[in-house]
């Protein structure tokens, strides 16, 4: 499986653009691409795709992992391009005009072949679940129910192999001790924490950077 950053406070790559945020692309060897959140403002988040080869009007699934601005607000301009994509929603989250189809999650439920949702936690996100040839693949919106939640949570599809996205106020490192990759994005406070408990893990998150599991 490989996953792309298309939306993140820092960026890596010359010409696409760093914003509050936070937006991957997920891609598996079966099954269509996904897009995971949708970044703050819409026309960034189409300019980083197609900068970095993908189509916004193609794209067939859209995961949100919470309602918040930073990971909505792309949605409204990603959907009057694109008039197939199902959007699949934490029940907490309005439903969003003009999407194909919503489909509104409560529990753990899947998402297509390998790719599952945790279901809502603690009344506002879910976090994507990825079934990779390594362990499982948790990517996270900004983890506001916490790392710990989010991990016990994931653990009914099996053992944790990797965590990316925003991990906020996160801090409690020793939880990492199982995982082999650790890709702290966005809104994470502690990177330099997380970092230096466990250098042989960490990966560094950007606009741009292609994480290939
Ligand atoms: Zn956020
Ligand atoms: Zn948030």
């Amino acid at each position: 499986m490989k996953i792309t950053i298309v939306y993140d406070n820092e960026t890596m790559r010359e010409g696409c653009g760093a914003d509050w945020g936070f937006a991957c692309m997920v891609e598996v060897e079966k099954g269509p691409n996904l897009l995971f959140d949708t970044g703050a403002k819409g026309s960034m988040l189409i300019d980083n795709l197609q900068k970095l080869g993908f189509d916004p009007s193609t794209l067939s699934s859209i995961f949100i992992s919470h309602p918040h601005g930073d990971h909505t607000g792309g949605l409204s301009a990603l959907l009057k391009i694109n008039k197939k994509a199902t959007v699949y929603i934490p029940s907490s989250c309005p439903v969003p005009a003009g999407a194909a189809q919503v489909v509104s999650v409560k529990d753990h439920c899947q998402i297509q072949e390998n790719v599952f949702s945790t279901g809502e936690l603690e009344n506002m996100e879910q976090a994507l679940v990825v079934k990779s040839k390594e362990g499982l693949v948790l990517i996270t919106g900004c983890s506001h129910p916490g790392v710990r939640a989010i991990l016990k949570a994931a653990e009914v599809y099996g053992k944790p192999y990797a965590l990316l996205g925003g991990l906020h106020g996160f801090r409690e490192v020793e939880l990492l001790e199982d995982l082999k990759l650790v890709c702290p994005c966005h809104c994470t406070q502690h990177k330099g924490k997380i970092k230096a408990s466990h250098p042989e893990k960490f990966t560094e998150c950007g606009v741009g950077k292609v994480i290939e599991i």
